[in-house]
């Protein structure tokens, strides 16, 4: 979609040379992390279609937005080799006893800490200079996922294995090099519990709405925001443009 506006009756959309009228509308567009890690010149997990102009549109429209500028990083980026930069290491390689090393190879935090406690804590080790490089020059740490057992590597980790193995590097031999990447969007627009959102007709799910994870989401629940709030969406919203 690039175009939204009200009508008479509802909403008319517009993508290229397709137009859409419809009573009510749900936007489920995801965040914007993508297109600001290539603002920073920074790695990001997500998808190229997460861009963030749909909440843009919504918000020139008029709908409030909450806790907007509330990014959230993941500690462990893949930071090399090049086939895993932006990957999201599992954070399951710190809970099977992967830690956190400085270049000095010394623990500097508690690897098993929140996410915002660890990114900070790598950023800040690394502006400390006690990080190291990749080969194309990005900051990074070492995350020594040679405690891993390899029963419990081999039953839950398996893809990591196999792309970081694709890549020339074992991670069951030698530590890997992580950074912080973007990976989530904590606000959005403001919705309400059938999410709606402050504009009548207009209602919003997924990672596009703020508020269900305050600023700072924990990991893993995400999923539930989208499912629960689509379920919701979509019934307010038909209910809403039959009425
Ligand atoms: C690598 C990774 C791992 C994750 N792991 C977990 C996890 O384990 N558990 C968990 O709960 N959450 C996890 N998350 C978070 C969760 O996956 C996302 O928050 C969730 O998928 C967002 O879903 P969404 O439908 O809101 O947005 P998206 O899945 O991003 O879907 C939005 C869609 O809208 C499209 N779109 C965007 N702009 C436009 C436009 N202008 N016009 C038309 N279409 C448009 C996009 O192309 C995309 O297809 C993870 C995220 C990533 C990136």
């Amino acid at each position: 979609m690039r175009e939204l506006d009200a009508t008479a009756n509802g909403w008319r959309a517009r993508c290229g040379d397709h137009v859409i009228d419809a009573g009510a509308v749900v936007l489920a567009a995801g965040g914007r992390c993508w297109r600001v890690a290539e603002e920073r010149g920074e790695l990001c997990t997500n998808h190229p279609g997460a861009t963030g102009e749909v909440t843009q549109i919504a918000a020139d429209l008029g709908a409030e937005l909450r806790d907007f500028d509330a990014l959230q990083y993941h500690p462990n980026g893949g930071a090399w080799p090049p086939n895993m930069q932006g990957y999201s290491i599992p954070e399951t390689t710190r809970a099977y006893g992967a830690v956190l090393l400085n270049a000095d190879r010394e623990e500097f935090t508690d690897s098993l800490g929140p996410r915002d406690e660890v990114s900070r804590a790598i950023v800040d080790e690394v502006a400390n200079g006690k990080g190291v490089e990749t080969e194309d020059g990005r900051p990074a740490v070492y995350l020594d996922t040679t405690r891993i057992a390899q029963h419990d590597a081999d039953v839950s980790l398996p893809y990591m294995l196999r792309r970081y193995r694709a890549g020339g590097i074992d991670p069951l031999r030698e530590p890997i090099l992580t950074y912080p990447v973007l990976h989530y969007q904590n606000g959005g627009l403001v919705i309400d519990t059938n999410a709606t959102t402050t504009i009548d007709g207009m209602y919003a799910c997924g990672e596009i709405a703020g508020g269900t994870h305050g600023r700072n989401r924990m990991m893993g629940n995400s999923l539930l925001e989208c499912c629960v709030f689509g379920r919701r969406a979509g019934r307010a919203a038909a209910e809403g443009a039959r009425a």
